[in-house]
């Protein structure tokens, strides 16, 4: 089958994102905007662009009725859902597949066990890949929730199952602050998630974030292409990722490549996706996640295999087979990704929409960047603060932490704060460069921060 229209249930630079894919497969583009997004990127790059609803997300981009009229009106045949938003939501694809649109992403029941933390935590025991001790099944008062982190121990990590972008993550270091946030973690995933369930997870303490990057068809072809090292977050959320990770014995990189490979194909996924774990400080490794979707840092995996990962999506959801096997794959070099976010990180990292008086980005040697801004865009405070990711390709890990350097200086927008300087700081720092970094390195940094003013770095 031949995709030839494809609505895009985006927006942002992923939007972009998957446009610039869409073109270069010849494939006709159609985006959808709120009230919020007349002036953005994506809908400016689409062929056709149809209005969605109301600024709040709940009322555009995540509006199933809406999305559907849109794809039913411009007549496309496939839809591709990005990241947040729709993109996990069951219901969405298979509405999509019952109207008869190709859904760009994995079969809405293989969706459904993994969008759900805790049945996809029961899967992976089930396949025989390493979890954190904790809950199997969602946990239903606040006494079993002690009586869980009794027989764990503290620290523990309190869970949405529905949860994402670190949202709703709390950790409990002793049995006053379980009792204490267990109330909230209950009251806001019953708000603000589909699966309203939580349950608790030991919580690894300098832990380490690696993720592995599968691609799968449907005929049973499933490869990686590397793992990932997100080890450099905020608040459960990821700020800079590389690929490949510093610290990875090769037989440890096998193993972690493996337990992937093992989950993705017991479970017969069927696109691309990417399966999470936390690392110990003692090299044990653990699944937290799979995200069945493209993710924000997919971009580094495909500096250093080659490999158009929205491309090879779209084309398997088109019926078509891999047409490269894991011996094509040579990973070579080291791709490194800083996230752009609207936000002070002066301020706490405040978030700071507003008019982008001016807007210029680095070029040159092995750098990309992926926006959706231009100078005089004035970005909405609705959504996601994320603007642009600047992504660069080393020979070595020197080379691409000097290149990182040069674009983050060479990087002008004016009118709004962003994480730049933030990420001036993490570039020059020692435990940084040596790789001897843990999930919350980054947020102690921004707490005994020299001034971030003069973080500039030559
Ligand atoms: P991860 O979810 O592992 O952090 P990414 O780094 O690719 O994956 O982030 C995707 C983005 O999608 C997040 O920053 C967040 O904005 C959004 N997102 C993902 N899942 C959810 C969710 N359940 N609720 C709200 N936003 C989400
Ligand atoms: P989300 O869907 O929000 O991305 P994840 O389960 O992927 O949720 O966890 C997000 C982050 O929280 C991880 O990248 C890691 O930093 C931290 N985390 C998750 N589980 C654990 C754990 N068991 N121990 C320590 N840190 C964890
Ligand atoms: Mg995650």
């Amino acid at each position: 089958m031949r995709i030839q229209k494809v609505l895009i249930a985006n927006r942002g630079e992923i939007a972009v994102r998957i446009i610039r894919a869409c073109q270069e497969l010849d494939i006709s583009t159609v985006a959808i905007y709120s009230e919020a997004d007349t002036t953005s990127k994506h809908v400016m790059m689409a062929d056709e662009a149809y209005y969605v609803g109301k600024a709040s997300a709940l009322d555009s981009y995540m509006n199933i009725t809406n999305v559907l009229a849109v794809a039913a009106e411009a007549q496309v045949d496939a839809i591709h859902p990005g990241y947040g938003f729709l993109a996990e939501n069951e219901d969405f694809a298979r509405a999509c597949e019952d109207n008869g649109y190709t859904f760009i992403g994995p079969c809405p029941s293989i969706m459904s066990r993994m969008s759900s933390k805790i049945d996809a935590r029961e899967t992976a025991v089930q396949l025989g890949v390493p979890v954190a001790e904790g809950n199997t099944k969602p946990v239903r008062s606040k006494r079993e929730a002690i009586h869980t982190a009794k027989r764990v121990g503290y620290p523990v990590l309190i869970k949405p199952s529905g949860g994402g972008g670190g949202r709703g993550l709390r950790v409990a270091r002793n049995e006053r602050e379980l009792n204490e946030f267990w109330v909230m973690s209950e009251r806001e995933a019953n708000m603000s998630f589909v699966d309203a369930g939580v349950f608790l997870e030991k919580y690894m303490e300098k832990a380490r974030h690696i993720e592995v990057q599968i691609l799968a068809d449907n005929y049973g072809n499933v490869i990686h292409l590397g793992e990932r090292d997100c080890t450099i977050q905020r608040r459960h959320q990821k700020l800079i990722e590389e690929s490949p990770s510093p610290v990875l014995s090769e037989e440890l990189r096998r193993q972690i490549l493996n337990a992937a490979l093992k989950l993705a194909r017991g479970i017969k996924y069927n696109s691309a996706g990417t399966v999470e774990f936390i690392l110990d400080q003692d090299q044990n490794f653990y699944f937290i996640e799979m995200n069945t979707r493209i993710q924000v840092e997919h971009t580094v995996s495909e500096m250093v295999t080659g490999v158009d990962i929205v491309k090879e999506q779209i084309m398997v959801a088109a019926g078509e087979k891999l047409n490269f096997s894991q011996d094509d794959i040579a990973n070579k070099g080291c791709s490194i990704e800083c996230r752009i976010n609207a936000e002070d990180p002066e301020q706490n990292f405040m978030p700071s929409p507003g008019l982008i008086t001016f807007y210029e980005r680095p070029a040159g040697h092995s750098i990309r960047v992926d926006d959706y801004v231009y100078s005089g865009y004035e970005l909405p405070y609705f959504y996601d603060s994320l603007l642009s990711k600047v992504i660069v390709w080393g020979n070595t890990r020197e080379e691409a932490m000097a290149r990182m350097k040069r674009a983050l200086n060479e990087f002008n927008i004016e009118g709004i704060k962003t994480t730049i300087p933030f990420h001036q700081q993490v570039l020059k720092h020692p435990l940084f460069i040596d790789g001897d970094i843990y999930t919350t390195f980054a947020q102690e940094l921004v707490s005994d921060l020299v001034p971030l003013k003069n973080a500039a770095v030559k």
